[in-house]
């Protein structure tokens, strides 16, 4: 379970991390701005028609094209999508967040149909975003309690071996996906043989599900 994720459903877009790696702001502002939900660009915005939609045995990634969990978003928005998810009990849903602080808020509402994510790309500190600090991500993530949690280290940034698999040991993640950015996009990235290294430690006490793999860009 977790290895494949079969659908993507975008009942709330927009983002106002800015992150400098960003792919999905320039998608909305280019390629899917004829579509209604994308007029306004990356602004965030639910998506009504959205929470029609039923889904069957899938796994479905939540909001790719946003952060669900933002500060900015309102609560009646993220309680739409749970009501909604409630709707499809054969499926399973991934929240990925920056902000997994928020998921203290509905600790009580959240059916068990959920994984719950968060992005920490390196245990290191760089000004990529103004989203939460990595080592807050951490914090938070890890005290959450609930059965089914992941991390995404996508795009990965060099990082503190020791450090960063100790976080992920303490997190106790259901599955773990790592990847490299789509693009030269000036983070700065661990070698192959470093990232290597990493997925290998990993897959001592968690499924590890590998995305794009490459040597650093130079
Ligand atoms: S969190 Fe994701 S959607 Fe938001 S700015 Fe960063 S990369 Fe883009």
């Amino acid at each position: 379970m977790f290895d494949k994720i079969t659908k993507t459903w975008n009942p709330v877009i927009g983002c106002l991390h800015n992150c400098s790696y960003c792919w999905a702001r320039p998608m909305a502002e280019t390629k899917l701005s004829h579509m209604d939900k994308y007029k306004d660009g990356f602004q965030p915005r639910l998506a009504e028609s959205e929470l029609k939609k039923k889904f069957r045995r899938q796994y479905v990634f939540v909001s790719d094209m946003g952060d669900l969990f933002g500060e900015w978003v309102p609560k009646e928005w993220i309680i739409h999508v749970l009501k909604a998810i409630r709707n499809s009990p054969s499926s399973y849903f991934l929240f990925l967040t920056k902000n997994p602080q928020r998921y203290f808020e509905f600790l009580d509402v959240f059916p068990k149909n959920l994984v719950l994510g968060a992005t920490i790309e390196t245990n290191r500190e760089y000004k990529v975003s103004s989203a939460p600090l990595v080592a807050e991500r951490y914090e938070w993530i890890v005290r959450i309690p609930y059965h089914n949690k992941m991390v995404s280290i996508e795009p990965i940034m060099d990082f503190d071996p020791d450090i960063f698999v100790g976080w992920l040991k303490e997190i106790s993640p259901v599955v773990v996906h790592v990847g490299y950015a789509n693009y030269n996009q000036n983070i700065p990235e661990p070698s192959l043989d470093k990232t290597a290294d990493l997925i290998g430690k990993l897959s001592s006490f968690t499924k590890v599900k590998v995305l794009r793999l490459r040597e650093k860009y130079t």
